[in-house]
């Protein structure tokens, strides 16, 4: 270790991406990369051939990118009024705060409220690593709860009870996912009263990125609560992943300290150009989710029907797919022989906290999906 490195950071690993960004460029056969919950699709050709001639025509590569984003921050101001049907608009760019994707989002989150061992934070496993990570990083503590293993429901008992009991430093963030990734599942009216409950002192944060596929949203809730902000992305359904696009909905106060803490010039000029290409075009972008969700069913109702499957419900362009296996296997060994061999046969899904996430790709990567996880489990031992 380096003698001038904190002490506390000799035991992280440094995050290790998705395997897919790496084998895909690697291997040249057609890999089904289903691990990363992406959408399938790339940008449509008549928006793509327009952003190249954005980057040819308009965008200065010498000089500094929009530092101030106000032109993109109006558009998504704009969009999330839409996507909440509000009657009159109640967002403005004031309520806007963009990130170099939502993880530095969460970053700066936990910059501006816990950072100098003046807060921890709370979050509900199984769900999104990051929040963990990067609060790990800062030195920030991470207290967990765990979630009902049926339904994945937070256990609110335990988590009001962290927060009673978590001093020194107390509890100032609960991240949740609205949908839950991995698990698929939206909050309940209990998780969500929970949740109001919470006093002015701690910031709850609601993590939408896959709200195009779930089409509920709290937004309309941040009117009356000053202590919540909702966090969206625009590496899910408007195909922007390679961009890193991401944004913050919140009171105007709070945005003003997420402005704060960002880099001045956070993002590349050709990602404000697409992320803005995107809000124009949206109807267009977002024609996509209905097939993505019809696939999702159809997907889900071939694999309820396998005995040895169990799958949950999902809001989400993912699925969450377990193991019914009369041996009590603590190391989830056949699990990852599953894992394996669907990696094996080129369709890379995530394991993870005891079964599959599998992002719901293309018609046919998804039958492709089926047909392979039914030859796996052929040959499995149960
Ligand atoms: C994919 C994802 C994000 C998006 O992160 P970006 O940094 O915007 O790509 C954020 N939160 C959750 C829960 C996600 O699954």
């Amino acid at each position: 270790m380096l003698p001038f490195i904190r002490s506390d950071l000799a035991q992280f690993n440094a995050y290790k991406p998705h395997p897919s960004s790496d084998t895909a460029a690697a291997i040249p056969v057609q890999l089904d990369r289903l691990d990363t919950n992406e959408s399938p699709y790339d940008l449509p050709p008549e928006l793509k051939e327009k952003l190249a001639w954005t980057y040819q025509q308009v965008i200065e590569t010498n000089r500094y990118p929009d530092g101030g984003h106000e032109t993109l921050k109006e558009a998504i101001a704009k969009y999330v009024n839409e996507s909440a049907s509000l009657t009159s608009p109640v967002f403005t760019a004031t309520n806007i705060s963009i990130g170099n994707g939502s993880d530095e989002l969460i970053r700066s989150l936990l910059i501006a409220t816990c950072l100098g061992g003046e807060g921890a934070i709370l979050v509900a496993n199984p769900t999104f690593s990051m929040y963990g990570i990067l609060a790990k990083t800062l030195g920030i503590p991470v207290v967990t709860v765990a979630r009902n293993l049926d339904n994945f429901e937070i256990d609110l008992k335990a988590a009001q009870s962290a927060i009673e009991q978590t001093q020194n430093p107390p509890i100032r963030v609960v991240f949740v996912v609205h949908p839950n990734s991995p698990t698929g599942n939206s909050l309940t009216t209990a998780e969500l009263s929970w949740l109001k409950s919470l006093g002015e002192k701690i910031l709850v944060v609601i993590d939408e990125a896959y709200f195009e596929f779930s089409q509920t949203t709290l937004v309309s809730e941040l009117a009356q609560r000053p202590n919540w902000v909702v966090l969206r992305t625009f590496s899910k359904a408007f195909r922007l992943a390679a961009l890193r696009v991401g944004y913050c909905v919140a009171h105007p106060q709070a945005i003003a300290i997420l402005e704060k803490v960002r880099l001045p010039y956070n993002l590349p000029s050709f990602s404000i150009a697409a992320a803005l290409a995107a809000m124009q075009n949206s109807q267009l972008l977002l024609e996509t989710i209905s097939p993505t969700l019809n696939e999702r069913e159809k997907l889900i109702k071939l694999l309820s029907q396998h005995p040895a499957l169990k799958v949950t419900k999902s809001a989400a362009n993912f699925i969450f797919l377990r193991l019914l296996t009369n041996n009590p296997d603590p190391q989830n060994a056949t699990l990852k022989t599953l894992h394996q061999e669907l990696k094996a046969s080129r369709t890379l899904v995530r394991e993870i906290s005891g079964g599959l996430r599998i992002t719901i790709g293309t018609s046919d990567e998804n039958t492709r999906t089926f047909n392979r996880i039914q030859a796996a489990l052929a040959n499995l031992e149960f």
